[in-house]
């Protein structure tokens, strides 16, 4: 019997944590549940799982909330999550981490701080899932480089003329995930790629050289690892985060999940380069990250604003991309080895941010 503690128990992950532990109420069982700030749905959740300690994040308590679980599923999004997964490393428990925003804005200190107590960040993503799979769940594995498919998102034909002119509701039309609605619109940029080849530099160990992504529109192929062979082993499925988030739980025990793969009646997988020029927040990811120290915070935080901004229907899809890139320009650079200077660089951004949304 696992005991979990589901943080951002109301989000899309969160609720399709709740889903695995439905289906399987026999090995899992759900000792906190903490969410955002909807009241209404955590009380409802609160007389499924009785036991369980609940909390909006204003009164979020990490002895109780951390104290008797196994392993803390982390599904809060955005920056918000790096201060849940540091106290739950704090409190030694296992991470099942779904929210990138901790590795991509304080990867140093999550990897650090993980190592001192001797705990296990297992990835919830589903890439990064699949990579773990292909290597044979060992973070001692040799390889050669590593692969990150990417759907392309609902825009990966689109023109520069077209992609000035999509809206909110264009963007949230996600091909072939479900998933919230920032994360949804961060696949319409790439920046969520982006985002992800940085998560997995800090899981693997990998430089930022031996990190590639391809463009695979139907999802099937969930990432890929290079060996030095020239072997490559990739995870497939249909695309459904209840098989990566169950995996986190089980591994290497596999349960029984979701649907089995039919290729012959998916018929043919596509492969195309991922078309960075027509998506330069994929670009601007990646600068960040190579750059290192407070970079990416800065990207993230910008990128949450801009983001909120084009949801609202206040900017331009294309303007996400200059936000970003003007707080990456304005913000000073600085060491990420210590949290308070990460919440510094994302405040910073914001600010910046903010102002340069208030201008347009
Ligand atoms: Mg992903």
């Amino acid at each position: 019997m696992q005991r979990i503690a589901l943080i951002g128990c109301t989000g899309s992950i969160g609720t399709q944590t709740l889903d695995v532990v439905r289906a399987h109420r026999d090995r899992f069982h759900v000792v906190s549940l903490v969410c955002g700030s909807d009241g209404a749905r955590l009380a409802a959740l609160g007389e499924e799982f009785p036991d369980a300690y609940l909390a909006t994040a204003d009164r979020f308590d990490a002895a109780r909330a951390f104290g008797g679980c196994d392993v803390a599923v982390i599904a809060a999004g955005g920056f918000a999550g790096l201060s849940y997964t540091l106290a739950a490393i704090e409190a030694g428990k296992r991470v099942a981490l779904a929210n990138k925003e901790s590795l991509v804005c304080g990867g140093e200190i999550v990897m650090r701080e993980a190592a001192k107590r001797g705990v296990e960040i297992v990835p919830v993503d589903s890439e990064h899932s699949a990579l773990f799979q292909a290597l044979s769940f060992r973070r001692d594995t040799p390889f050669e480089r590593l692969v990150l498919t990417a759907s392309g998102g609902p825009f990966l034909h689109a023109t520069e003329e077209e992609l000035a002119r999509v809206t909110a509701k264009d963007a949230l039309r996600h091909p072939t995930w479900r998933m919230g609605a920032k994360i949804t619109v961060d696949s319409a940029t790439l920046l969520n790629k982006g985002y992800e080849v940085i998560e997995a530099r800090w899981l693997y160990g990998a430089d930022f050289s031996r990190i590639g992504t391809v463009v695979h529109p139907e999802s099937i192929v969930h990432s890929l690892v290079y060996f030095a062979d020239g072997a490559a082993i990739a995870q497939l499925g249909y695309p459904d985060m209840r098989v990566p988030i169950q995996l986190a739980l089980t591994y290497p025990e596999r349960l029984p999940c979701a649907p089995q793969l039919d290729l012959a009646a998916v018929g043919a997988l596509h492969f195309l380069p991922l078309p960075a020029e027509r998506f330069p927040c994929f670009g601007l990811a990646l600068e960040a990250g190579r750059a290192g120290g407070t970079a990416p915070a800065v990207l993230n935080a910008a990128g949450e604003e801009a983001v909120r901004a084009f949801l609202a229907g206040r900017i331009a899809f294309p303007a996400i991309a200059e936000t970003i890139r003007d707080a990456l320009e304005r913000v000073p650079l600085s060491p990420a080895a210590e949290y308070a200077a990460v919440e510094e660089a994302d405040a910073r951004a914001r600010e910046a941010a903010r102002n340069h949304l208030y201008a347009i």
